[in-house]
């Protein structure tokens, strides 16, 4: 048998762009053809992983370390979810307090050291908060445990914004470690031309648009009862989008430095697409 190879793939993108909704739904087709996933959530909320519990109130690893101190097992912070996709939270510190980056080294520490990195394992998958890469929240792609990122991104000019500036981000750990982005993925917002926009946005940044999942009440539907699309409605187009975003990344072999847009030419390209008037308007 030939030996496997980790990917290590961090998500990146703005808040409420559907980072965690994606990350779930395309695991959840990654298990369908025999993958073996770890779900690392990098976000405070600690919601990377509902969908996939089915809602079980999963422990964050610091709420874990906070109680019961360092002797920490395995078990008590990983749960295994659909199909068998390992799950993690990290958590964050209480509000306001520390740096809500330090949940995230934290985690990755305590799993490597805990042996939760096993060899049968294909994917790790970080779903990480925020809309810059920066400090804590770069922590996977800057201590070169995520190779491979993913921005999720819609026509809405804010998500490019962010999706522009954490090509910045990706850009300045790629030069350093070995770093890659392999892709944009267009979650709709149903934005007119929002195929050919994403397209180009993707093509500026010198990668590719590497799917678009369509905007689908049956998401809500789904999420309502807890579940991934895959789980709840297996037999839907939207659950077929989700298997088919699985794949083009499971195949992917388009992997680069991206080349972050300055600002007159984001906005250039906004302003071509519609969304944005005239330029000067946005200047002072
Ligand atoms: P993030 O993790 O980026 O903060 P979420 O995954 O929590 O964002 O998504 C935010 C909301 O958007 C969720 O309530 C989810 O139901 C909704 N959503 C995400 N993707 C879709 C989609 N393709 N169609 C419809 N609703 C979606
Ligand atoms: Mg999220």
């Amino acid at each position: 048998m030939t030996e496997k190879k980790l990917r290590q793939i961090a998500i990146y993108g703005k808040g409420g762009i559907g980072k965690s909704t994606t990350t779930q739904n395309l695991t959840a087709g990654l298990s369908e053809s025999g993958k073996k996933v770890l779900i690392v959530g990098c976000d405070p909320k600690a919601d990377s992983t509902r969908l996939l519990l089915g809602g079980l109130a999963q422990k964050t690893v610091l709420d874990t370390l906070r109680e019961t101190g360092d002797q920490v097992a395995l078990q008590s912070i990983m749960k295994a979810g659909y199909n068998g996709i390992q799950c993690v939270e990290s958590g964050g510190p209480e509000p306001g307090v520390g740096c809500a980056g330090r949940g995230i080294i934290t985690s990755i520490g305590l799993l490597e050291r805990l042996g939760a990195y096993t060899e049968d394992l294909d994917f790790v998958f970080y779903d990480v908060l925020g809309d810059v890469v920066c400090g804590g929240f770069a922590m996977p792609i800057r201590e070169g445990k995520a190779k491979e990122i993913y921005i999720v991104a819609s026509g809405e000019m804010m998500a490019l914004y962010a999706a522009n500036n954490i090509a910045k981000g990706i850009k300045r750990y790629a030069l350093k470690g070995g770093v890659r982005l392999g892709g944009i993925i267009c979650n709709s917002r149903n934005v007119d031309r929002e195929i050919e926009l994403l397209r180009a946005f993707a093509k500026e940044l010198g990668s590719h648009l590497i799917y678009y999942v369509p905007r689908d009440n049956i998401v809500q539907h789904a999420e309502i009862r807890k579940k991934t699309v895959i789980e709840y409605r297996p037999d839907t187009r939207q659950a077929t989008e989700y298997r088919q975003l699985a794949k083009s990344i499971d195949e992917n072999t388009h992997f680069v430095i991206p080349e972050p847009m300055t600002q007159e030419r984001l906005e250039e390209i906004l302003v071509e697409f519609g969304l944005m008037d005239k330029v000067e308007d946005y200047r002072i």
